[in-house]
């Protein structure tokens, strides 16, 4: 999960990691009051969103005065950046800026390892940088087990070029930001930019943090939840405890267990090409307990989305033999009555599967097209999602 700008500031702080003052208001009144709090010379009215490129956008805007904040305020919420509605702001000290850096700290999956990067030119898109300059974007990997010890922030300041009387200062900074890492079970900090000030003191100016889900469990994380800004149909599968993930595709997909569900998909892409480039829509693992409630709940979520246009259950007879995954289907179908009105495509396999393909054909649903292979289901759900 993402946090907004606002929320990874707090983080930083609560880890040592200098930051400025900041306060979030969500009218331009409660900015103007933040801005005469603050008292500074300067402020900054900073857009809260989670998405980057706020400051060209025009979600960044400095303000001297709380009158200034208050317009800038006025301005800035409301505003749409790249499709996320400015609900909040967060006033913030002016800080004066000799330098801008780049540090980010980010999980590599492929290398199994963390990755460190940094560079001396901040300020500016990173994705741009690398593309631009990549000799000016330092790469370091950080072992999992050890983080950024005060040996791996020195490597990593040398690495990026920094001038040796900064670098002691930097890679302090750099230590911190690798605890907020470790101890939030983070996947991703970055602070771009990281800048020095006149009085030359380092400062996280902006912050960008994503939580690893997977460790939900052993966090406090609830206050970070947002549900505002997520897929309505991610949280309404959240609230029945579906493993649901929102694709950009057309074909429905649910299946049993998460290895099965993975496979669909890509068959179904597979399958997809031969029918205009028909895409999955979805991740969705009903996992062990494909009874006529979790299949109910399953199919209402991907019937509701509008760009389903068929839907392929794939479903592979365990302890949950297909019999009773048939009862299911036909359960869930009663359940839906005429909220099911998309075609299903269904194949079963496994314990017990004649008498589930038996149960589905007595109850003879107009809607259901029962086949006997995946390929030959992908094919079916690809070619009904064209028509
Ligand atoms: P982003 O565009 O979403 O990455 O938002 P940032 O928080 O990084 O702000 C964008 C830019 O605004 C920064 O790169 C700075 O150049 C500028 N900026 C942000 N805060 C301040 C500030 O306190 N003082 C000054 N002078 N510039 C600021
Ligand atoms: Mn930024």
């Amino acid at each position: 999960m993402d946090l907004f700008e606002y929320q990874a500031r707090e983080l930083f702080e609560t880890h040592g990691v200098p930051v400025l003052r900041g306060i979030v208001a969500t009218t331009p009144q409660q900015a103007r009051a933040a801005a005469v709090r603050l008292g500074t010379d300067v402020v900054v009215v900073k857009a809260q969103v989670k998405t980057g490129g706020r400051g060209k956008a025009g979600g960044v805007k400095l303000a001297r005065s709380p009158e200034e904040a208050e317009a800038r305020a006025a301005d800035i919420l409301g505003m749409d950046i790249k499709g996320h509605r400015v609900n909040a702001v967060m006033v913030t000290e002016g800080a004066d800026i000799a330098e801008e850096y780049y540090f980010s700290l980010l999980l590599d999956r492929a290398a199994r390892s963390y990755l460190a990067m940094c560079s001396v030119e901040g300020g500016m898109e990173i994705e741009q940088l690398a593309v631009e300059r990549p000799q000016a974007l330092a790469r370091v990997a950080v072992d999992p087990l050890v983080g950024i010890d005060q040996a791996k922030a020195d490597e990593i300041v040398a690495a990026a070029g920094f001038r040796e009387a900064d670098r002691a200062a930097v890679a302090a900074v750099l230590v911190t930001l690798g605890e907020v890492f470790q101890r939030n079970d983070a996947t991703l900090v970055e602070v771009n930019p990281l800048v020095k000030t006149g009085d030359g003191r380092i400062i996280a100016l902006d912050g960008k943090v994503t939580l690893d889900d997977n460790s939900r469990f052993r966090h406090d994380w609830d206050a970070y939840l947002d549900e505002a800004s997520d897929d309505p149909l991610e949280v309404k599968a959240r609230a029945k405890h579906l493993n649901y993930v929102k694709l950009d595709g057309e074909v429905g997909i649910i299946g049993n267990g998460a290895g099965l569900v993975m496979s669909t998909l890509d068959v179904v892409a597979y399958a997809g090409e031969a029918h205009g480039g028909v895409k999955p829509a979805n991740f969705l693992d009903i996992g062990g307990g494909a009874n006529a409630q979790v299949m109910a709940d399953g199919l209402d979520i991907i019937l509701n989305d509008p760009q389903v246009k068929s839907v392929f259950v794939n479903v592979f007879g365990g302890i949950t033999a297909c019999d009773e995954v048939a009862r299911g289907i036909v359960g869930a179908l009663d359940i839906l009555g005429e909220d099911a009105a998309k075609p299903l495509v269904v194949r079963l396999d496994g314990n017990n599967v004649d008498l589930g393909r038996e149960i589905l054909r007595e109850r003879n649903h107009p809607l259901v097209t029962i086949v006997d292979t995946m390929d030959g289901g992908a094919d079916a759900a690809a070619e009904q999602a064209r028509a």
